[in-house]
């Protein structure tokens, strides 16, 4: 075994195989740094990050303002416990909640975790302020979701591989196909039990399924009429990456600042927030909702040791200023529009690719391939060969979800980098 200075890819790569479990099948790319948008592997070779940690570090790796926060905090107080007061979480969710347009916020660490607790939340509403029999209620979830890992989630999940021995599964989901307002209506019609809709505004692990234009506000006015909760799981989506601040927003293409107008907003009356939220310098997540949802509960009912930290809420808070005063979901609407039209231009020549879809800086193009095939992953690994760095998701589509502080120069770098790549497959 070589000296730790000395190992190269390989040697990092083996070890993980050998004493990490095989969850993940990773690009053979060993990173060591991270600025902006370029991250760098141990060999020295420099590559834009065309994933952003699906979509963590919307911000830039290691950003300036938001690693100070973590600095100056690691440094006063790191963890206390919700068993004491401490004096950074008060401002963070005095921030966080005017941020969002809510009246409070719960804090927790991972985004499986937040998606966990907006499900309990809605339960316990349902129970308690709608008045549906106990172990009765359901909540309505989409076919294609991605919520996370947890035994209650992936029980809703219909990715096998995600689902298979892992039962027995959590009853109380009910599913429907995506984009789809006319059987979410049959489905109230039908169930007098439903709490509540669990929906991702767009589908990023399937393939960044985009909906159609009007969904959101449908689902929301379904909602409304059936006193049924609204609950968007922004994890992926929020937080500028769609090119406004949340992706629910998307119509009226809102910014950290712009009031937002309740004709185009489709305001979830639960959001879910995670990855971005604290630029992906450390897990953070939250839960913001209203009053009357939010306080059926109470001391003991729920919680985590790290939920709330004080480094938590330092990191978080200078994340969230990072994505006003540098206007990101602005320049992620710009290079998103750029990006699409530039791939479209390379589609109309292309036998390889046979769609660009997605919505601000969380982009995917479809190859015209089998979902079984292994192009998209050979396409993946031409890539970094050339300098960039993306993920299939599923056999035959390729995510593009760069940090939203790339310039429009870097953008066109990369454009040229995808097209030279993808040219190399045409047949
Ligand atoms: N929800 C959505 C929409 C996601 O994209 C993800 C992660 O990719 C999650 C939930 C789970 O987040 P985490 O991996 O932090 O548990």
């Amino acid at each position: 075994m070589p000296t730790l200075e000395k190992i190269n890819s390989n040697d990092f790569i083996n070890l993980e195989d050998q004493f990490g479990a095989h969850n993940y099948h990773p690009l053979p790319v060993v990173l060591s740094k991270g600025d902006g948008v370029y991250v760098w592997d141990v060999e020295g070779k420099k590559y834009f990050d065309f994933l952003s940690a699906y979509s963590a570090v919307n911000q830039g790796h290691c950003h300036p303002k938001i690693i100070n926060a973590l600095v100056n905090q690691a440094q006063k107080l790191t963890l206390t416990s919700r068993a004491f007061y401490n004096d950074q979480l008060g401002p963070y969710e005095k921030y966080i909640t005017s941020y969002f347009g809510f009246d409070k916020v719960l804090p927790m660490n991972t985004g499986a975790e937040a998606v966990e607790t907006a499900i309990k939340i809605c339960r316990k509403w349902a129970y308690e302020k709608k008045g549906i029999p106990e172990h009765q209620a359901q909540i309505v979830v989409c076919e294609n979701n991605f919520h996370g890992r947890t035994t209650t989630i992936i029980s809703f999940s219909n990715d096998e591989n995600a689902r298979k021995n892992f039962g027995p599964y959590t009853e109380g989901f009910i599913k429907i196909p995506y984009d789809n307002v006319a059987l979410f209506k049959e489905v109230l019609e039908a169930h007098k039990n439903i709490a509540g809709i669990l929906v991702e505004p767009i589908q990023g692990e399937a393939g960044v399924y985009t909906p159609s234009e009007t969904y959101l506000k449908e689902i929301k006015e379904l909602c409304t009429d059936y006193n049924v909760l609204f609950i968007a799981d922004e994890i992926q989506t929020g937080i500028a990456r769609t090119g406004s601040l949340l992706a629910v927003c998307g119509q009226c293409n809102c910014d950290a600042t712009c009031e937002r107008s309740e004709s185009t907003y489709a305001k979830p009356d639960i959001l879910i927030l995670g990855k971005a939220i604290s630029g992906g310098v450390y897990p953070v997540s939250a839960v913001l909702a209203d009053n009357a949802i939010m306080n059926v509960i109470k001391p003991g009912q729920h919680g985590s040791t790290f939920g709330g930290n004080p480094l938590a809420a330092a990191v978080a808070t200078a994340a969230l200023q990072v994505v006003e005063e540098e206007k990101l979901a602005q320049n992620a609407r710009k290079l998103g529009k750029l990006f699409r039209d530039k791939m479209n231009e390379y589609i109309q020549n292309s036998t390889i690719v046979q769609l660009v879809r997605g919505r601000g800086l969380l982009n995917a193009i479809v190859i015209n391939d089998t979902e079984e095939s292994s192009t998209a992953w050979d396409i993946c690994m031409k890539l970094a060969q050339n300098g960039l760095l993306a993920k299939p998701t599923h056999g035959n589509i390729i995510r593009f979800a760069p940090p939203l502080v790339m310039t429009e120069d870097e953008l066109l770098e990369c454009v040229s980098i995808i097209c030279k790549t993808l040219a190399e497959f045409e047949r």
